[in-house]
């Protein structure tokens, strides 16, 4: 039993008080929690997996967002303009906040569309660790949480169980940040309806949708967005897709290629990133394309996606891993390959001279060799999920406040939806602001 049990006991079950609950240690809970102690607040972190970090723990590390609110409307057009000003406004002190724990933080570097910084991850998780235990908090791994507890409307805590039983943990703000609803599928088939069934999973398998549902359950509302992602595309026929395949098979170079459906049609601006890429052919009826491009898009995309992350050349991953690839020095070549998975040839060896793409693809496809892989798309994070304010306080579907609910991170939706703009700058954002505002 990890809860000290002198502090209250009513009739059969412990009962803990504290000041902040915060559910699921990943980066906005770990954040929220390091906001906590901050404040001289005693905090509780329960997490049901053994060790805490979540996707965070196996993420590239970068802490980055946009420059300005602006450019965050013009990444993120569908998302929460109100919670984009919290995530640009407050980036210096999230970061300010982690290089304060003393932890490894890269310099500032330029990072997809905006600015970023590398963070040893696992070092801030064991830094903030030993900040709540330093200050009375109680780390809680392995711990389910039954229920949240509600006097009326107000969330008051929760009910938990770990290997001792049942205890109820009291405190004046409950932060749910177990990690978006990725890793369920009945979640999934939900709110993405048909695309769900075409998805990979890329992430840490602890996120399967347990604060939309405690949540919920609390009354709260659903955002914008319930059936966008934030993922990748991912070369297809590698024979399994765990944690050390997740960057090495993204094909982050989809945006400079030219993407084909099994129609043999292009049917998205491909410029606009591979996450939007990824999103665009899971509604593809067969939930799979064809990734065209030329040799001067290999090289860049074996020089590294992001300046410090590890490269790789992504037609020597493939053919080495066995995955679809195909090339030639000609595009009728590349079309003989591909035809073999069901892409009209005629479509393929027409590049570019095909109707709707002639000009694009003139610009994409420069110089031979030319390079095909099949590619499928792979969830990262749900971008849909609890309704908050520019607080972080969870409301109900009317727009009210829940008393004493909050949220952060992926399980907080509306912010994206659809777009992107950093998943560990927007947990670890309003991870802080779910603690210090309101
Ligand atoms: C391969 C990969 C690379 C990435 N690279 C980057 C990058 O470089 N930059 C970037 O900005 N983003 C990156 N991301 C995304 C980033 O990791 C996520 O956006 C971020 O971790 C989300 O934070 P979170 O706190 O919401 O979820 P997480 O960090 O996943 O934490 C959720 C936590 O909740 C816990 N949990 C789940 N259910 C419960 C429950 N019922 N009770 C208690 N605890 C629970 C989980 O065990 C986990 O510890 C990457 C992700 C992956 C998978």
């Amino acid at each position: 039993m990890k809860f000290p049990t002198s502090v209250m006991t009513s009739s059969d079950t412990a009962t803990y008080a504290a000041d902040v609950l915060v559910i699921g240690g990943g980066m906005a809970g770990m954040t929220a929690a390091l906001a906590a102690t901050r404040a001289g607040k005693r905090v509780v972190v329960v997490d049901k997996a053994s060790a805490f970090g979540g996707s965070a723990a196996i993420s590239g590390g970068f802490v980055w967002t946009v420059r300005s609110v602006e450019e965050f409307a013009s990444q993120c057009p569908l998302g929460d303009l109100e919670l984009g000003h919290v995530l640009v406004e407050g980036y210096p002190a999230l970061i300010a906040r982690l290089a304060d724990t003393g932890v490894e933080l890269g310099d500032e570097q330029p990072v997809l569309y905006g600015r970023g910084r590398r963070l040893d991850v696992l070092g801030y998780i064991r830094r903030v660790c030993r900040k709540v235990a330093a200050h009375d908090g109680i780390l809680a791994p392995i711990t389910q949480v039954c229920s949240l507890v509600q006097e009326g409307r107000k969330v008051t805590g929760a009910q938990v169980r770990d290997a001792g039983g049942l205890t109820t943990i009291l405190a004046e703000r409950t932060v749910l940040a177990t990690g978006g609803f990725q890793g369920n599928r009945a979640l999934l088939h939900r709110h993405l309806k048909g695309s769900a069934a075409r998805l990979l999973h890329r992430a840490g398998p602890q996120s399967t949708g347990d604060g939309l549902t405690l949540g919920i359950s609390a009354g709260a509302g659903t955002s914008r967005g319930m059936d966008a992602f934030y993922g990748h595309l991912v070369a297809s026929g590698i024979p399994e897709f765990t944690e050390r395949q997740f960057v090495r098979f993204a094909q982050f170079c989809s945006d400079q290629g030219l993407l084909l459906n099994t129609d043999g049609r292009r049917f998205t601006d491909e410029s606009l990133g591979d996450h939007m890429n990824a999103q665009q052919v899971a509604r593809q009826t067969e939930g799979r394309a064809l990734l065209v491009f030329d040799h001067a898009t290999r090289r860049r995309a074996a020089a590294s996606f992001v300046p410090g992350l590890e490269s790789y050349d992504p037609v020597v991953e493939c053919s080495t891993a066995g995955a679809r690839l195909t090339s030639g020095e000609d595009l009728s070549a590349v079309a003989a390959g591909a035809a073999v998975w069901g892409y009209p040839a005629e479509s393929v060896a027409g590049l570019p001279a095909g109707a709707d793409s002639s000009a694009v693809a003139k610009s994409r496809l420069g110089a031979p060799p030319y390079y095909a892989v099949e590619v499928r798309p792979a969830i990262t994070f749900t971008e849909g999920g609890l309704r908050i304010d520019p607080g972080g306080r969870v409301l109900d579907p009317a727009g009210t406040v829940i008393p004493g609910l909050y949220s952060a991170g992926a399980d907080a939706g509306g912010l994206f939806a659809g777009g992107y703009a950093g998943g560990l700058a927007s947990a670890g954002v309003f991870g802080m602001v779910a603690v210090e505002d309101g």
